[in-house]
């Protein structure tokens, strides 16, 4: 009842405030907004804004006054902490939602009609999108007194300074509050634990800057309503030619580009027929016809020219679709010169930082709610949220000094054609948790960690203790990934041990580990993430009460160790020919070579890469000493002119070594290589001037298992039984080397 009284309050004091002149007070910025399909000079005052006398910031549009009434940016002004409201839009009805405790507005572009929790209330301004034309996007503006008194706020209007004063709940002796109990936020079960965790606290206490200055991307692109006819009203427009029909991969999206702003489109998706047309109005047809064999979801993209009733010119695209079980979107850009046409299963279409009692946390609203999975990466500590199948709708973002409890910066950008990323920076010491919170929205909420029972020491040697397990846990059920590319090392436990180990990142950041993450992983256990500075072995052992985890250097465990470097990767494709890229015959050899080194368990592997990425020269032999390995042996094929043919093996000319020397090892590698293959055997030739020779600690060779140039020798190096019997050679190779120059440890 309070509630309904509180709203014919309101409703009468905005009556009274139409009255009030505009014009009055000292004009500043002139500038130029465009709203309801005109641009309009704006000559009237900015409006300040204070809530509790802090001053609330509006972001790149300012309060303005439309017919006596104040408009504000709905997200920058009722998501900022003074508020702390929930907004939400929809772009397909054009609706803007306002939630805050039990009060629910809806505002509809246009509409004079609001609803305040399902109740219909007159507006004398409704919400309008209005661009500032110095910007790229509108900005969807409402009325200020109207939503904040049916907040259950106070609202004061100072004429001669233009500034709208806010007066919270609590502050506001005139509006009674309900009495509500204190909630404890759950982690904090005792004050004893409490104190254990301050080691592992953020560095900054809450609230911090980011309550205030809370981050909000939107799509910058708004998502439009499929069978609706309309994108934007037809007013001031003027006949526009469509240049281009262009795919964009990295958006999975067709991009349409105009000459000028497009005024009208209509846009049918024809279920039965596979075909989803796009008639776009007062526009000729420059962009022709194409067709895609390698497109995921269209075939041909047609375009052709016709007249409505009225003779007006229609440009009509059509997209011819393989599948009609996908979803597509139609979108506008902001300067409305170009319709993307985006392929999806979901749209990213808002990130939002922000700080609640707990901490920062980031709010991800898509077409439903985003499905997030998140790693985390080391040195300086990143989170990255991953949500696969997804477009994202708000390009790319960064956005550095968050100022957050743990957060130091946020970038997103659409990391694969079908993912959308957020990474977020923090200082170390941030736990989260990943929920949806309704059917659109999933939020990320950053938290003190609970990790327990877990110890650190780097005295003799580093020693991860977990304690009070004892026989709890059975040693054999334990798993251990070796992800010595990351240097990240996984222990799987068997089991959910949150009760006695809790979650979160346990901050090192000495010479050996920056950092353990326990964590409860896909399967529902819980898991170790050992980030480490080098490439360690990390080796159970456990007692009656505790289980410990400790690093070795891999020559205190292994007597063999071999790296295998497979040559070229990622954008440097090595010699190409005969429609052959060498990087991807040097890794199918090294493929082969895995499943037979896989099986000898008296030698330890590292590869420099196991599938098609970019590796520096300097870091396959950085990585190789790091190892300490016996030797080393890059797998390459040949380039030079159509009729050099055959095998050859480089090396390093080195100071005579003790036990194997590089042309020794070039020299075994070459003759098993020869006989496997049977192309020319052109020898084993030095060369001291190649880096991955140059630079390594260890003997190191260079296979050059054939040319990639030559006919001969290409018909059978990508035949896959002569790739076969390479990598045999290679392995037969080093079980040959380690024979003949036992390493001894
Ligand atoms: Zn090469």
């Amino acid at each position: 009842m309070k509630r309904v009284m509180a709203l014919f309050f309101s409703v009468s004091i905005l009556l009274l405030q139409l009255s009030i002149g505009v014009y009055a007070g000292e004009t500043r910025d002139k500038f130029d907004i465009e709203y309801d399909g005109k641009v309009h000079q704006y000559t009237s005052n900015v409006v300040t804004l204070n809530i509790d006398g802090k001053a609330v910031a509006t972001g790149e549009m300012p309060a303005i006054i439309i017919d006596s009434r104040t408009l504000v940016p709905a997200r920058e002004v009722f998501e900022s902490a003074g508020f702390n409201a929930k907004v939400d839009w929809n772009g397909e009805k054009q609706e803007v939602y306002i939630s805050y405790n039990d009060q629910k507005i809806v505002l509809k572009i246009g509409s004079n009609i609001a609803f305040v929790n399902n109740n219909p209330i007159t507006l004398d301004v409704p919400a309008k999108l209005i661009r500032d034309t110095s910007q790229k996007n509108p900005k969807t503006m409402i009325p200020l007194r109207f939503v904040t008194e049916n907040l259950g706020y106070k609202i004061e209007w100072n004429q001669s300074s233009y500034t709208a004063s806010i007066t919270s709940l609590s502050q506001n002796p005139e509006v009674p509050v309900e009495e509500t109990p204190e909630v404890p936020i759950e982690e904090i079960k005792n004050g004893d634990e409490l104190d254990e965790l301050n080691s592992d606290k953020a560095n900054r206490l809450l609230p911090t800057e980011l309550a205030t200055n809370p981050v909000t991307w939107s799509s910058i692109i708004a998502p439009v309503e499929q069978s609706a006819k309309s994108v934007i009203s037809a007013q001031n427009n003027s006949l526009v030619s469509i240049t281009s029909v262009e795919y964009k991969s990295d958006s999975r999206s067709f991009s349409i580009q105009a000459s000028g702003p497009i005024s009208f489109v209509e846009n049918t998706f024809m279920e039965s027929d596979s075909k989803y047309v796009v008639d776009i109005y007062n526009a000729n047809k420059v962009a022709g016809n194409a067709t895609y064999s390698d497109n995921p979801i269209v075939t041909a993209v047609r375009t052709g020219q016709q007249e409505d009733r009225d003779g007006k010119k229609v440009t009509r695209v059509v997209f011819d679709l393989k599948s009609t079980s996908a979803s597509y979107d139609l979108s506008i850009s902001g300067d409305r010169k170009t319709l993307n046409f985006v392929m999806k299963d979901n749209n990213l279409s808002k990130v939002h930082l922000g700080q609640n009692e707990k901490g920062d946390y980031i709010r991800l609203t898509g077409t439903s709610a985003p499905e997030v999975t998140a790693f985390r990466l080391s040195n300086p500590d990143r989170i990255v949220f991953d949500m696969e199948r997804t477009v994202s709708l708000v390009g790319k973002q960064t956005k550095n000094d968050t100022l957050g409890q743990y957060i130091l910066s946020m970038r997103t950008d659409q990391f694969k054609t079908s993912t959308a990323r957020v990474v977020v920076e923090t200082d170390g010491h941030a736990d989260y948790s990943i929920t949806k919170i309704d059917n659109v929205t999933t939020l990320i909420q950053m938290h003190e960690p609970t990790y327990d029972n877990i110890k650190y020491e780097n005295t003799t040697i580093p020693i991860i203790t977990l304690e009070n397990v004892g026989s709890r846990i059975n040693l054999e059920g334990i798993t251990y990934e070796d992800k010595y590319n990351t240097k990240k090392y996984i222990i799987n436990l068997p089991g959910n041990y949150e009760d006695v180990f809790g979650t979160g990142n346990m901050h090192i950041d000495d010479s050996i580990i920056s950092q353990i993450e326990i964590k409860k992983n896909n399967s529902g256990n819980t898991s170790l993430v050992i980030h480490s500075k080098s490439v360690y072995v990390y080796r159970l052992e456990a007692d009656n009460e505790n289980l410990y985890i400790k690093a070795y250097k891999p020559k205190e465990i292994y007597s063999k160790i071999v790296v295998i470097d497979t040559g070229h990767g990622g954008k440097d494709p090595g010699a190409s020919a005969n429609g052959y890229y060498e990087k991807d015959l040097n890794l199918a050899i090294t493929h082969y070579l895995k499943e037979y080194l896989d099986a000898d368990s008296s030698i330890k592997v590292y590869y420099t890469r196991l599938d098609d990425t970019f590796i520096e020269l300097v870091a396959r032999t950085d990585f190789a000493n790091e190892v300490e390995a016996d030797f080393l042996i890059s797998i390459h094929n040949n380039a030079l002119g159509e009729t050099a043919n055959g095998t050859e093996t480089i090396y390093f000319k080195d100071a005579d070594r003790s036990g194997l020397n590089s042309n020794e090892l070039a020299a075994i590698l070459q003759q098993n290589i020869v006989n496997a293959v049977g192309l020319k055997n052109r020898g084993i030739k030095d060369n001291n001037s190649l880096s991955i020779l140059r630079r390594s600690n260890m003997p190191a060779a260079i296979v050059e298992v054939g040319f990639v140039t030559s006919k001969i020798d290409i018909a059978k190096i990508s035949d896959k039984n002569v790739q076969k019997n390479a990598a045999k050679a290679i392995y037969n190779s080093i079980v040959q080397v380690f024979a003949e120059y036992p390493t001894r440890r």
